[in-house]
């Protein structure tokens, strides 16, 4: 059940529940944080047992935005939707472009993107209705897929787990263990084989090890429970969440953990267990900060090299991390969030100084043009 008190504990601004029976729309926006800037956060369509597994999903999903954009320098806030639906049954235009009219009339409060079962072609049909989408086709001006930048993010996370680990930010002859070769574990595979890193992989989809073994034939496959134990200095969880687990953490014989997954770590606990063990776990969700890097330099004109370059910082800011965990003596998942919100109360202190208490609804975004 959705309460103030849910709300305030949560720290969300707002939360909205879309309904359109005429195209089967039922939709929930979060809006968690905008003290930094316009909520952005895609939209995911899922089939969810019920309303209130949703609405959970949506208010822990638009929180993690907010810490994503803060920890990575963005002038962002947090937020995301869910669009409760069978992808396979319910899309239609209709649904999508009768969203999209509920995002417009945000006025800018909330930009939405891709997520987990909404695809481009979607997004085309939202951007038919609000100027406030990204993910957009390149055709009309977007960024195309994120996942490349997205592997270049985390490949510049596992660099920063190197220096610390090993000296030097060099990925020669480091042994990496990749857990899912889908669209962004494909592409860090490519990348850390062209710096002369070693691969081992796993994966459960047949077309998607195929194809790992067609472009990179060296690289090793091994069952997917083999995966937590492999032999490397690397393990790159970049499948689903949760893989660093009571089950898990035990195996494991890397020094680093670092991938693309978001919520690797099963409880917050296993985030201290990793600190005990001497293994390095570099922040999840900034070292995948690199797709959402990418969309939000949409409105302002993308460019591929303006995106790289965005996205490279992603190693000084771990190294940053790092030395908080060190001086605080916390695990590094801890010492992310101490990053996020240090930023986030440093504007808050500022928006109070300058404007008053007046919270922090007056950010909204101009939006690009709309879609013709
Ligand atoms: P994807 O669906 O393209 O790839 C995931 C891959 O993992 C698939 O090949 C799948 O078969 C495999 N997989 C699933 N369960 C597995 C298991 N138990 N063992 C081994 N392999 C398994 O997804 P993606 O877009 O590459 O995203 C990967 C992860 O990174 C997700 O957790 C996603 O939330 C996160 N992420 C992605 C992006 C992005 O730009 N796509 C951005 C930020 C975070």
């Amino acid at each position: 059940m959705l309460s103030f008190e849910k709300l305030y504990s949560m720290g969300h601004e707002e939360v909205i529940f879309l309904s359109d029976p005429s195209c089967n729309l039922k939709a929930i926006i979060a809006i968690h944080d905008t003290t930094l800037g316009p909520a952005l956060g895609g939209t995911r369509m899922w089939q969810y047992k019920n309303e209130e597994e949703a609405l959970e999903d949506v208010l822990r999903l638009s929180k993690g935005m907010t810490y994503k954009a803060a920890v990575s320098g963005l002038n962002l806030g947090g937020g995301k939707a869910v669009i409760i639906g069978d992808p396979k049954v319910d899309k239609s235009e209709a649904l999508f472009r009768a969203y999209g009219r509920y995002v417009e009339s945000l006025n800018g409060r909330y930009i939405t993107a891709e997520d987990v079962n909404i695809t481009v072609e979607d997004i085309e049909h939202i951007y038919t209705e609000t100027s406030f989408v990204c993910g957009v086709a390149k055709i009309h001006g977007g960024s195309g897929n994120p996942a490349p930048y997205t592997a270049l993010g985390v490949y510049r996370g596992m660099e920063a787990a190197c220096t610390k680990t090993y000296g030097n930010r060099s990925l020669r002859d480091k042994v990496v263990a990749i857990q899912g070769v889908g669209s962004v574990g494909f592409e860090l595979a490519k990348l850390l084989d062209k710096s002369g890193a070693r691969l081992i992989f796993t994966d459960i989809n047949e077309k998607n090890i195929e194809k790992m073994k067609e472009e990179i034939p060296h690289a090793e496959f091994v069952g997917a429970k083999e995966i937590f134990e492999a032999k490397c200095d690397i393990y790159a969880p970049c499948a689903l969440g949760a893989s660093i687990n009571d089950e898990t953490i035990d195996k494991l014989k890397c020094k680093i953990v670092a991938g693309a997954a978001n919520n690797q770590l099963k409880e917050n606990r296993h985030g201290q267990i990793l600190k005990d063990k001497k293994i390095l776990y570099a922040p999840d969700y900034l070292i995948n900060a690199g797709g959402l890097m990418n969309v939000s330099i949409e409105f302002e004109g993308w460019n591929d090299g303006k995106s790289r370059r965005m996205v490279d910082t992603i190693y000084d800011t771990s190294l940053e991390i790092f030395a908080i965990s060190d001086e605080q003596n916390i695990p590094v998942n801890q010492a992310t969030d101490v990053m996020a919100e240090r930023r986030l109360d440093s504007i808050r202190k500022i928006s109070k100084s300058f404007l008053g208490n007046v919270g922090n609804v007056g950010h909204r975004f101009p939006g690009r043009k709309k879609r013709q």
